[in-house]
């Protein structure tokens, strides 16, 4: 591979001639060619071997820094989290930003800290109204960690967030990119965050080529993160790095043309961006097939709630579950809800099929409108349940996937088909 910080292409890589060769290879005018030959040799031996690691150069990276401070002060975001210093405010942002998308985040955020505009206010906050403020963000186990965490700084008799990293690091849910984007971000620590905008700009600007999703990768990009880590202004460094990776240097078209980094872009110098960040192909993710049905009795549903700990943990759903091979939805339904909820139901009309992706599976749902015929609630599994009215649904915090069937339920429709016929 080429030095990455110092080579061009066209410019000779050879190594230095013996002077019997030179002379041989310069015959024609041996006197004046040797001379120079020696002078330019001499003049190598003096130079410092070329910089062939994956950091840049000190002098590089100063340059690279001021660039991208001054593109980021013209091109920065007017975001809700960027207009406060407010480090509890920030942790918030950070903890929604996380796998999540700015525009996704922005309305959730907003309606949070109206409802919860300092930490001693979310402390005292329920779980429910928590979850119901986080519903539809997915990854609700940040919503319980980032609560919990406040939890235990007001036991400890603390109502701001803690400005030292090892005491943030060690509350629930605050991993190394949250403590180092609060730290620096609120109290401008000298911390480098590394998310995935982070190692996909490295990736490029620096010719990485361990694969992003490598376990041994954070590591690597860690070390280059700290190395090109503007230390005075670590905060907004770090803000403008994510930046440029969301709004620039993009999965499938960055716009080189545009980046002030181009000049020293290992990946757009050499016309490979496209084969940045190297990435491990992995195996295709498994589908799960699931029902679920709307238990109606004397015009109300029953809706039943998952456990406190576990996947879309405390959040509300109808009846259900996975659906194993050789059976009929319709009758799997009835089995299910019968073996979940303790009743025995008619499966009366099949109302709508959604998809839903979560990290590691996909999940397609049959849900079913149902009876009860007998039978008290028993549950297994679930660990409350409800009897609620329609008009009641929106007080709960739902899961995403019985979220989206909320759109196929009108009242008219529940009331008429839960009848008995
Ligand atoms: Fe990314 Fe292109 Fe900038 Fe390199 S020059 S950092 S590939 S946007």
């Amino acid at each position: 591979m080429p030095d990455r910080w110092t080579w061009r292409p066209g410019q000779s890589d050879q190594c230095g001639l013996s002077g019997i060769g030179i002379a041989a290879r310069y015959s024609a005018n041996v006197g004046i060619v040797f001379a120079a030959r020696v002078r330019y040799e001499l003049r190598r031996m003096k130079t410092p071997p070329p910089h062939d690691s994956p950091c840049p150069p000190a002098k590089t990276a100063v340059a690279l820094r001021r660039r991208l401070l001054a593109w980021y002060a013209d091109r920065r975001r007017d975001l809700p989290w960027r207009r406060t210093s407010d480090p509890y405010r920030i942790w918030v942002s950070e903890v929604m930003l996380q796998q999540t998308q700015v525009a996704t985040v922005i309305p959730y955020y907003e309606r949070f800290i109206a409802s919860f505009p300092d930490l001693a206010t979310l402390a005292r906050a329920d779980r429910q109204t928590v979850l119901k403020h986080w519903e539809g963000l997915g990854y609700y186990r940040r919503a319980h960690h980032l609560h919990q965490a406040t939890r235990e700084l007001m036991a400890a008799g603390k109502e701001r967030v803690p400005d030292r990293r090892e005491v943030f690091r060690s509350l629930p849910g605050v991993g190394d990119y949250i403590a180092n984007a609060v730290m620096s971000i609120a109290y401008e620590a000298p911390l480098a965050v590394v998310d995935g905008n982070v190692k996909r700009v490295l990736a490029r600007l620096c010719g990485l080529t361990t694969a992003v999703n490598h376990p041994a990768a954070h590591r690597e990009y860690q070390a280059v993160a700290d190395t090109l880590l503007d230390r005075r202004h670590p905060g907004n460094y770090n803000q403008a790095l994510m930046e440029l990776g969301a709004l620039v240097c993009t999965p499938r078209h960055p716009e080189c043309g545009t980046c002030p980094w181009q000049t020293a872009c290992f990946a757009h110098r050499n016309g490979v961006v496209a084969d940045y960040p190297r990435r491990i192909r992995k195996a295709p993710i498994p589908e799960h097939a699931m029902v679920a049905g709307i238990v109606g009795h004397r015009n109300r549903l029953l809706i039943v709630q998952r456990p406190a700990e576990g996947l879309l943990a405390g959040l509300w759903e109808f009846p259900g579950g996975r659906r194993e091979g050789g059976q009929s939805a319709k009758a799997a339904c009835r089995a299910i809800l019968n073996q979940t909820t303790g009743l025995s139901v008619s499966v009366q009309r099949h109302i709508t099929r959604v998809n839903h992706a979560y990290t590691h599976f996909k999940i397609v749902v049959d849900l079913f409108l149902c009876r009860k015929d007998k039978g008290r609630v028993r549950l297994q599994g679930p660990t409350a349940f409800r009897w609620i009215r329609p008009d009641e649904l929106q007080d709960f915090p739902f899961t995403g996937v019985h979220k989206k069937t909320f759109a196929k339920l009108s009242p008219d429709m529940l009331r008429l088909r839960t009848r008995r016929t």
